[in-house]
């Protein structure tokens, strides 16, 4: 089948096989040929044809038969031209040398190929003209190209059996025109595609098309059927049909045009035959001009207001269908969604953001959803609106927005610009999440990073001492030794100035473990900035090394050569490396004091990630329990709490990295390691890099 009959289900199902049907369907195009070849010969006092019905028919079959199969009712109609009783008695055929009729036969064929192969190569679905385009290149192809190419060859045909060429060319051509703007699409429309065109098929509408045909016919006899003037065409009855044509086209589409356009052929054909009414009195020759002209006249400006009819309803269909698709997807989406406008006026509120708010969609619309916006937030959420919104750049913001019971909830609302197929810009649309719960979720992971934080940092309390207590003792000692000196006769001026020095050195130690712990103890958001490595774990080892000689632990640093830079949180980063150091430190406890043994290392792992690993020489972890001891409250420790390590692990993944312990091979111990994948780029000298070099000459 062609392509156009591949999606026509009723009859695609009819034309396909089995065999018997396409028998049955190769039977039913020999008798539609026939009829249409019988009718195209009645014009008996005509030189030709003005209406070669048999052309609609074959090319009807073309299109809606598969390319190779086309040959087979080409042939088909081949016995007809030759033998049937009609062509043998008719003027044309009567007498005719049997080349004439092996010619005509060809162009036709000829024709008729052509036509389909065009029509199949330029339209979208050859059956169905749904746009003006469309119309109109079936018209150019069909209803002029073909006949006016086929008529010199008919023209010429003709002239060898002694009619006179230009006047033969004329009849082919207009024959040719007239069937194709006729009947073809009258055929196609009724027979392939009335139901998809009616979309509308109530009882109303039934009775409408019912009334409408009744009135055409009315008015067709009216105006055909008597012989009572002889005035030719301008006579006003025959201009009694034209209201309803016009209704049939504009309420019924291209199948109603076709509809009324084949009544008014077929008493007007009729009229012709008989000579009676406009074809009153005419000359053959002069009647199949007419007839030609009268039809042609009305059938043309139908076609066209049907198709734009058609184009518009279609184009509003589709928009409405894309609406009605569109609304059902924002109801059910579990997110809240708007629209705006282009003048920034909300157009739009899904059922989500309506049951959200406990609001009307009318209370909403333009600028209502502000109502609900915490006053706090507004202004800020404005402003980004509109500033994006004048830029055409898609934005993201938070804010907090009314629920229905009168809470606050934060919403993250993310909005883009909207585009129509051309490009134009349209508004708005947005889509906001309510963070709340999600917020919530993230403030108690923080507040427990923190917890844990703190709980470490507990353990580290005689270190705490021990880093303030050495420079102020430090300081005490060196403020009496500069009292003595001060009470001597002559003071050592070269003396004193030393001692000033020590007591400033003391003072900015003890300033400077403050601020260290100082950092480590409060509690913020975290802040992924880009962090050199081998700085971060440098500052909070110097931070373990007090409470490493306290407890007989020596610690061992090796810092890889040129670290790639990470992005990071250093607070949250050193609070993972702290913990590990203090782990590491625990599990050696029972370690004879020569085996307490830590070693803290960077590396660059060749992977896009750079690595921190501590290897302690301690009991080691079973295992069975080597990804147990990353699950919430898994501990050992008499006094432990178990959180370290899992709070340590999402620190990690919050870098998107990965924080994984194995036993290390000589049966001594665990190594933990985790992974932060860098910035892609090698630091500067300007940048924190630098910092790591002071750190580590600060330490050697
Ligand atoms: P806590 O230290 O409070 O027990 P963690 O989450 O930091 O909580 O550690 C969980 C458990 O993992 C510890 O109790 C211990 O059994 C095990 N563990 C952690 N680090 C080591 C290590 N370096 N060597 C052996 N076991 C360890």
């Amino acid at each position: 089948m062609s392509r156009g009959m591949g999606s026509e289900g009723r009859l695609s199902r009819f034309l396909q096989p089995p065999a018997l049907r396409q028998i049955a369907v190769f039977c039913f195009f020999e008798a539609a040929f026939y009829l249409a070849y019988l009718y195209g010969m009645s014009f008996s006092q005509a030189c030709a044809s003005p209406f070669w019905f048999p052309d609609a028919v074959l090319l009807c079959a073309l299109l809606l038969t598969r390319p190779r199969n086309g040959w087979v009712f080409i042939l088909g109609t081949l016995p007809i031209r030759l033998f049937s009783p009609i062509a043998q008695g008719s003027p044309i055929a009567q007498g005719s040398p049997m080349w004439f009729l092996l010619a005509t036969f060809a162009i036709d064929s000829a024709k008729g190929l052509a036509v389909a192969t065009a029509l199949r190569v330029f339209l979208k679905n050859p059956i169905r003209m749904g746009t003006v385009k469309e119309f109109g290149i079936f018209c150019l192809v069909a209803v002029l190209l073909a006949p006016a190419g086929s008529a010199f060859f008919g023209a010429a045909a003709l002239h060898a059996i002694g009619r006179d060429y230009w006047t033969a060319w004329e009849q082919w051509f207009m024959g040719d025109v007239l069937v194709h703007l006729v009947l073809t699409p009258a055929i196609l429309y009724w027979l392939f595609n009335s139901r998809r065109e009616m979309r509308m098929p109530r009882i109303r509408k039934s009775l409408e098309g019912v009334f409408l045909a009744v009135g055409l016919i009315l008015t067709c006899w009216l105006a055909f059927s008597t012989r009572l003037n002889t005035m030719g065409i301008l006579e006003t009855r025959y201009y009694f049909p034209m209201p309803l044509l016009f209704w049939a086209a504009i309420r019924f589409g291209m199948p109603g045009a076709c509809g009324g356009v084949a009544i008014i052929t077929i008493f007007s054909v009729d009229a012709a035959i008989h000579g009676r009414g406009p074809f009153y009195g005419e000359s053959p020759a002069d009647t199949a001009f007419s007839l030609q002209q009268f039809l042609l006249l009305r059938a043309a400006p139908l076609y066209l207001v049907a198709i734009l009819i058609q184009q518009k309803e279609n184009a509003e269909h589709f928009l409405r269908e894309s609406e009605e698709r569109f609304r059902t997807m924002a109801d059910t989406a579990p997110v809240l969604i708007w629209m705006s406008g282009t003048d920034k006026l909300c157009v739009f509120f899904n059922r989500g953001w309506l049951e959200f708010t406990g609001r009307t969609l009318e209370q909403e619309l333009g600028n209502g959803w502000a109502e609900s916006v915490h006053p706090e937030d507004l202004r800020r959420c404005v402003d980004i609106y509109h500033t994006s919104f004048n830029a055409r750049q898609p934005f993201e913001m938070e804010y907090r927005l009314r629920r229905y019971d009168g809470e606050f909830r934060w919403i993250l609302d993310r909005g883009i610009p909207r585009y129509t197929a051309g490009g134009k810009f349209i508004g708005y649309a947005g889509m906001a999440i309510d963070l709340t719960d999600r917020r919530l979720a993230e403030e108690a992971r923080q507040d427990l990073i923190h917890a844990s934080r703190l709980a470490m940092l507990g353990e580290l309390t005689a270190m705490i001492a021990h880093e303030l207590n050495q420079p102020l003792s430090a300081i005490l000692v060196n403020a009496d030794a500069m009292n003595v000196l001060l009470n001597l006769q002559i003071a050592p001026m070269d003396e004193a100035r030393q001692i000033v020095e020590d007591i400033r050195r003391d003072d900015l130690r003890a300033s400077e473990a403050i601020r260290r712990i100082r950092a480590l103890v409060r509690k913020r958001e975290m802040e992924m900035l880009p962090l050199d490595i081998n700085a971060t774990v440098a500052e909070v080892v110097w931070l373990a090394k007090g409470d490493a000689s306290r407890r007989g632990v020596d610690i061992r640093e090796e810092y890889c050569e040129n670290p790639h830079l990470i992005r990071g949180d250093v607070v949250h980063l050193q609070q993972v490396v702290l913990n590990l150091i203090l782990n590491g430190m625990d599990a050696m406890k029972d370690n004879e004091k020569a085996e307490r043994c830590l070693l803290v290392r960077t590396l660059r792992n060749g992977e896009g990630t750079m690595e921190v690993s501590v290897r302690d020489c301690g009991h080691g972890i079973p295992s069975e329990n080597l990804s147990r001891v990353f699950d919430s409250f898994f501990t050992t420790k008499q006094n432990g709490m178990g959180i370290g390590l899992s709070m340590a692990r999402s620190i990690v993944q919050l870098h998107a990295g990965r924080l994984w312990a194995e036993n290390n091979s000589d049966g001594k111990g665990t190594t933990f390691r985790f992974t932060v994948p860098t910035l892609a780029r090698r630091p500067t000298q300007r940048e924190p890099a630098a910092k790591s070099k002071e750190y580590l000459a600060e330490k050697t």
